[in-house]
């Protein structure tokens, strides 16, 4: 092999692959947990491996800073600073009990791709600003509100995000005054992108899910994410005594959030069977729910006693109509329930994202890099990268509302995720490195 083709595939190796995956796994050690890895919103040590992740940046030759949300940002302006950035990124914080590579490996291998053109000296070649961006809150554990931190960027937080609580108590608001940031109204305005500078956001995920490995190809190219609607369930009854109250005059809430929960599970499994499409949303397509339609309940908790249970409802879907619908019906089976059982029901809607269609060009753009970094790793590849649809959601979702967006997937080990069998291949992070840089050499 010739000396210049030998070293360039070598430095390709050691920074996408061999540097990647050792940053990915010193990432996964800054935790907050004893054991298992934990990174919430400004948590200690999300505040760690956003400055790990900074100093990545600089690595890579990007000037760096953190917003007020607590998201890190590396830029590089290229030839032309005026010209519209292309933004990309993913979160760093993580669920609890987390795996490594959700989020940390759209940040890794986007900053080991500009790596490469910065070793290279060609971050100056690059016809406009390509900025990293570290989102500090995706996975929504802390405040129960996903994309904290991409929606400010994208300027869709509203002001009333700022008292939202947690567990503790602290509303938004504390939490970014303990860190020393003053952040009123105005403040969240000002983290808000000014989509006419903005050219396009693209992030890296892993999959989730077991496709990719089903068929045995490690990218895949992501054709739209699927809404979400994240609900908290509140039951409130009498817990009565659980000797002296006879059974034909108790009021338990357990009982009352186990038949909603069933409920629930009955609608989505067979939404066709309690939807009439004629009353909830015209022009909707009942087949469209097939395979995309997802509700699932997360926490569930009785507190302060037994008689006050509060349970979080997930509704996905690829239609967003369709998901109104299932929402009504939830609605109106919850009441009937509640009223039965005379316990009293509270629905809060805690947050809502429409579907999001990936954009065309990007994803054309984003397959030919695949496709190219497959090629470059493997030789000829007969396969044309899958196109998948994505039932979880991504930051990407919330940039949508300032930019067109990409994505590209990366196969996971049985397509597990937010555990610590989350795996992915070696190889599979060096085609996903490849694959960005490829996507930054169009921009050229
Ligand atoms: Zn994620």
């Amino acid at each position: 092999m010739e000396d210049t083709n030998g070293r360039t595939k070598d430095l390709s190796a050691e920074v996408l692959r061999d540097e990647a995956v050792a940053r990915l796994h010193e990432l996964g050690q800054v935790s907050d947990g004893q054991g298992h890895l934990e990174r919430t919103f400004m948590s200690p040590a999300s505040i760690r491996a956003g400055n790990l992740i900074r100093q990545w940046m600089e690595d890579a030759g990007l000037k760096t800073w953190v917003d007020q949300m607590g998201n890190v940002h590396g830029r590089t302006e290229g030839n032309n600073a005026s010209s519209e950035a292309l933004l990309l990124g993913s979160h760093l914080d993580t669920v609890i009990d987390a795996g490594i590579f959700d989020g940390s490996l759209g940040i890794v291998s986007a900053l080991s791709a500009v790596k490469v053109l910065h070793i290279n000296g060609k971050l100056g070649e690059l016809v406009r600003p390509v900025e990293v961006i570290a989102f500090s809150d995706e996975e929504g554990v802390r405040f129960q509100s996903t994309f904290l931190g991409s929606a400010a960027v994208a300027g869709i937080l509203p002001n009333s995000a700022l008292q939202i609580m947690d567990k503790r108590g602290l509303t938004l608001q504390d939490v970014l005054k303990e860190k020393m940031v003053e952040t009123g109204a105005d403040g969240l305005l000002q983290l808000k992108y000014d989509s006419a500078s903005v050219w396009g956001y693209v992030e890296v995920h892993i999959e989730q899910g077991p496709v990719l490995e089903s068929i045995g190809f490690p990218l895949a190219v992501v054709k739209g994410i699927a809404g979400q609607t994240r609900l908290k369930v509140i039951v409130r009854g009498s817990q009565g005594h659980a000797g002296t109250v006879p059974m034909s005059m108790r009021q338990d809430p357990m009982a009352a959030a186990a038949e909603l929960i069933v409920s629930l599970e009955s609608l989505c499994k067979r939404p066709e069977d309690f939807l009439s499409y004629d009353n909830h949303c015209k022009g909707s397509d009942l087949k469209s729910h097939d395979g995309s339609l997802v509700c699932t309940v997360g926490e569930i908790s009785t507190w302060p006693s037994a008689s006050n249970v509060t349970f979080t409802v997930d509704i996905r879907a690829i239609d967003d109509m369709g998901r109104e619908a299932v929402i009504y019906e939830l609605h109106n089976q919850m009441y009937k329930i509640c009223d039965r059982r005379s316990v009293s029901c509270l629905i809060e809607r805690k947050h809502d994202a429409n579907a999001v269609m990936c954009n065309r060009e990007l994803s054309s753009k984003l397959k030919s890099a695949a496709y190219s970094a497959m090629k470059r790793m493997y030789g000829d590849i007969q396969e044309d990268v899958p196109e998948l649809m994505s039932g979880a959601g991504h930051d990407a979702m919330a940039m949508s509302h300032i930019t067109r967006v990409g994505m590209l997937f990366v196969r996971c080990r049985g397509g597990i995720s937010h555990s610590p069998e989350e795996h992915v291949l070696e190889d599979d992070i060096w085609a996903a490195g490849l694959a960005v840089l490829a996507f930054l050499e169009t921009q050229m």
